[in-house]
């Protein structure tokens, strides 16, 4: 076996699975702790839709982060993980009312909350537990993001948020109620954004706004600046760790808080992508007009995103050492989109081979589904596949 993968131990599990590094996983996020320790005033929170394997969750849990969950159902994960309740925030455009009424009941540190008549519920279910919910507003920006059109989120024409002209008059309702208080004010501009310019673009666009607040004389207690930050997809092991010096290092620079005000990250896949490989074994070496197939037993099934959005994962043999031909590496799925990779070098491949497809611990295995009546794949760790 080559590379960061256990020597032992992988051979004779049932493929696809998922294997996370753990040790890879623990180093991200000593390196993210050591820049947040220098402001005590910067909070993350784990961004639980990029995976939500409980053992991926403890560990993270374990390194202090706070939870971000977008349905009830990550709240419940989060909170079997051992998150405290205290450190979750629970944003989404559609919440349910029996998910509204989990988070009251859990006491959780904040509802973004992402229309008026979502603000008008929370009120009302509040009332109904006789607690105050604590609230944050998720703001529309308009700050484009320089990524995929499908991770975008901050624009005015995506579904997200309230739009910033209507921010004065939602700020004016919420003290109108009595059932919520808002605590903060929320962004979040997209995903896999590389390019620090962007974020700088939302400290602009907050500090912005912040002045405008200071002028009608109301006062944010904190920031939510979501999460973003991209990882290096084609370099996996020469950039095992995004660059949380820069990142954070950006809000350091150009974002203006007030005297107090807390920042709050929700950081999911610079955590977790680099940690996480999908293995799979090669089923057959079909020899096209023009090209060879490498046909692998992982389908769309396990990993959606090259086919959702034409994401690109470094891929390579474990098994071989021969030299290097090309293939295009598909799946089984019977639906034209379910290619891993096309044109891609790899060393000569034989029915039986074991393929790392990399960086995908990330909205890897937490978006497999069941389609074509397949199994979910399982996920396994350094801890119990012994290490390299
Ligand atoms: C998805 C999401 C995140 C995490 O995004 P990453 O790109 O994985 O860091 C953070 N906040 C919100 C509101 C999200 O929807």
């Amino acid at each position: 076996m080559k590379g960061i993968f256990p020597t032992e131990g992988f051979q004779y599990i049932k493929t696809p699975f998922y294997y996370y590094d753990t040790q890879l996983l623990r180093h991200t996020l000593r390196e993210l702790k050591q820049e947040t320790q220098k402001h005590p005033n910067y909070i993350v929170h784990y961004a639980v839709k990029a995976n939500a394997n409980p053992k991926v969750l403890q560990i993270i849990r374990e390194a202090g982060l706070g939870a971000d969950c977008v349905s009830g159902g990550e709240i419940e994960a989060a909170i079997n993980a051992g998150f405290p309740a205290s450190g979750i925030v629970f944003a989404g455009v559609g919440k349910s009312d029996w998910e509204i009424e989990l988070g009251l009941k859990k006491d959780i540190f904040c509802f973004n909350v992402e229309s008026e008549a979502e603000l008008d519920v929370i009120n009302q279910l509040a009332a109904r537990q006789g607690k105050i919910a604590r609230i944050a507003f998720r703001i529309n920006p308009d700050v484009g993001a320089h990524t995929h059109a499908g991770i975008t989120t901050g624009l005015a024409e995506n579904k997200f948020g309230i739009a910033m002209e209507n921010m004065e008059h939602v700020l004016r309702k919420a003290r109108a109620l009595p059932n919520v208080a808002c605590t903060g004010l929320h962004f979040h501009i997209g995903s896999q954004i590389l390019d620090m310019g962007d974020f700088e673009a939302l400290c602009n666009r907050i500090n912005e706004l912040q002045d405008k607040l200071v002028r009608l004389h109301i006062r944010i207690e904190n920031i939510n600046v979501g999460g973003g930050l991209g990882v290096d997809y084609q370099h996996p092991d020469r950039v095992p760790i995004p660059d949380f010096k820069n990142y954070f290092g950006t809000y350091t620079k150009y974002l203006k808080l007030l005297p107090g005000q807390k920042l709050h990250f929700e950081l999911g896949r610079a955590v977790v992508a680099q940690c996480g490989s999908l293995i799979t074994r090669v089923l057959y070496i079909k020899q096209g007009l023009a090209k060879q197939f490498a046909i692998v037993d992982a389908g769309m099934t396990d990993l959606i995103r090259p086919a959702l959005y034409q994401a690109c994962h470094k891929i390579e043999n474990i098994t071989s050492e021969l030299p290097l031909e090309t293939y295009d590496i598909v799946g089984p799925i019977c639906e034209s989109s379910d290619v891993f990779a096309k044109h891609t070098d790899l060393n000569k491949t034989q029915r039986g081979d074991l393929l790392a497809i990399r960086s995908a611990g990330a909205y890897g295995e937490i978006m497999a589904s069941h389609y074509n009546c397949r199994e979910l794949p399982k996920g396994y760790t350094t801890e119990e596949l012994g290490s390299k």
